[in-house]
């Protein structure tokens, strides 16, 4: 019987590298206004440090430049990058690089097509070129994919592609879109939706601005994080563009998915971590109404509540990355549904605490917690929005269970059942009291 919580002491030297490296060479990056070139060519030495150490793009398999470290390993590095924004990119494995290269890799796995790799995959591991994935639309739920809009029709040896799509992260300082498009529209979405690679300086691409959201309020154009809205008007590129088989766009989709929010919930629990330690380092500093907060039961409250949920959220995040590794991610549908939506809560439960233990310096832009917050609200609707994975959840919960006229736990029910049941040792019973 094996039920083993601990690390291997080699990795775990790994781990403590990063962790090190992360609080020591990445989180001063934070506090300086540069451009994001300019923070390219400053953390382009870090890069190095974590090429040499064999840390690189770890996501992928050995073949393809990873460290084929599975998902449990995985996610305990996610939860050392996800402190940081710049850590990601540090380490090679931001997104949506890192999941637009797991979608390349996945295509070539499915048709054998190593052109892939010099084209597109080696270009964006090495972070030569940057990517984004075009899936969202305006004017259709992203929530239910099913519904995709954009159409991409064959033409000869060419794919036309028409469409609008908007929160492409990174679209509008990427080199090349991963598009989803719907390529055959008399069968069900699920077979009829393919992905295409699109360089963005392809005729009719139109990227029509960054939008305004939570975490970029006063987007300025052409920066690293911003959402973009892009036309897609007769767009064409070659039948090589294709990822995968045609009709495969929801297939290689799942691959990705499934790994891509442990990770997800892994670095919202570095987050937390570091709102928590914010939190606890103020709760000991701060004296009001005699005594200091670290002493008050409320503040005590938010500060054991935010640890039990942050314990909570880590081993169920583990433990679906570990189901992962065992049996997929189809058979881990559930734990990974239920991950997404209680880690975003819990990511958002321990920095409101963080702000409010603070008060005025909370909510000020001197801490990071208000940064913090806002991008935090965006975890409870990406990858899937919170209703959509509870829904998944229950579904695949009341599958368990049929429907009853007399509840199975009626007490006058089971009561005369057991009068049944024990009649004979009843009757004696009885008998005897007499
Ligand atoms: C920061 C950020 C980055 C993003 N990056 C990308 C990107 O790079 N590429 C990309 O393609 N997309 C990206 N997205 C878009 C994201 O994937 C979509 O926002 C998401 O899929 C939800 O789709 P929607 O916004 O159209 O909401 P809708 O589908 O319109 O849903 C709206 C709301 O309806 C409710 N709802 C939906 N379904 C159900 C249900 N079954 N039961 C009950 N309630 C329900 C939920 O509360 C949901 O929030 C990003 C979004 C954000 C916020």
């Amino acid at each position: 019987m094996a039920w083993d919580f601990s690390t291997d002491a080699q990795y775990e030297e790994q781990l403590a590298w990063m962790r090190e490296f992360v609080r020591d060479e990445v989180f001063p990056i934070e506090t300086l206004s540069l451009e994001h070139d300019q923070i390219l060519a400053l953390i382009k030495p870090l890069q190095e440090q974590v090429k040499a150490r064999g840390l690189w793009a770890a996501h992928l398999p050995p073949e393809l430049g990873g460290m084929g470290f599975g998902q449990v390993k995985l996610g305990l590095m996610h939860e050392i990058l996800g402190q940081s924004m710049y850590a990601p990119v540090v380490f090679g494995n931001n997104a949506p690089d890192s999941g637009n290269a797991e979608l390349l890799a996945a295509g070539m796995e499915m048709t054998g097509r190593e052109d892939i790799r010099e084209r597109w995959l080696a270009p964006l591991l090495s972070g030569s070129i940057r990517s984004g994935f075009s899936m969202t639309e305006p004017n259709t739920a992203g929530s239910d994919p099913r519904l995709l809009k954009t159409r991409a029709v064959k033409d000869g040896d060419e794919w036309v592609i028409n469409g609008g799509k908007w929160y492409t992260t990174n679209g509008s300082v990427a080199d090349i879109l991963i598009v989803m498009a719907v390529t055959n529209p008399d069968v069900h979405p699920y077979q009829g939706s393919s992905m295409f690679v699109v360089p963005v300086d392809t005729p009719g691409l139109t990227i029509l601005r960054d939008v305004g959201a939570m975490d970029h309020p006063d987007v300025v154009y052409g920066q690293f994080g911003n959402h973009a809205e892009i036309l897609y008007e007769d767009v064409r590129v070659p039948a090589d563009h294709l990822i995968g088989d045609e009709g495969s766009g929801f297939l290689l989709a799942q691959t990705r998915l499934g790994p891509g929010r442990i990770h997800h919930c892994m670095r919202w629990l570095g987050q937390s971590q570091r709102a928590f330690d914010m939190m606890c380092e103020r709760a000991l500093s701060r004296f009001t109404h005699g005594s200091l907060l670290a002493e008050k039961q409320t503040v005590q409250n938010w500060i054991a509540d935010s640890q039990a949920e942050m314990h909570a959220a880590r081993l169920m995040t583990l433990h679906a990355a570990w189901k992962l590794d065992q049996v997929g991610a189809s058979a881990s549908r559930d734990e990974i549904a239920m991950i997404k939506y209680y880690g975003a809560g819990v990511l958002h439960n321990v920095i409101d605490r963080a702000i409010q233990t603070y008060g005025s310096l909370g909510y000020s832009s001197d801490m990071p917690l208000e940064s913090m917050y806002r991008a935090a609200r965006a975890a409870r609707i990406y990858d899937g929005p919170d209703e959509v994975h509870r829904q998944t959840v229950a579904r695949h919960a009341l599958k368990s269970y049929e429907a009853r006229d007399v509840p199975t736990d009626h007490i006058p029910t089971r009561a005369a059942a057991a009068r049944i049941k024990f009649a004979d040792v009843l009757e004696f019973l009885e008998a005897e009291k007499v």
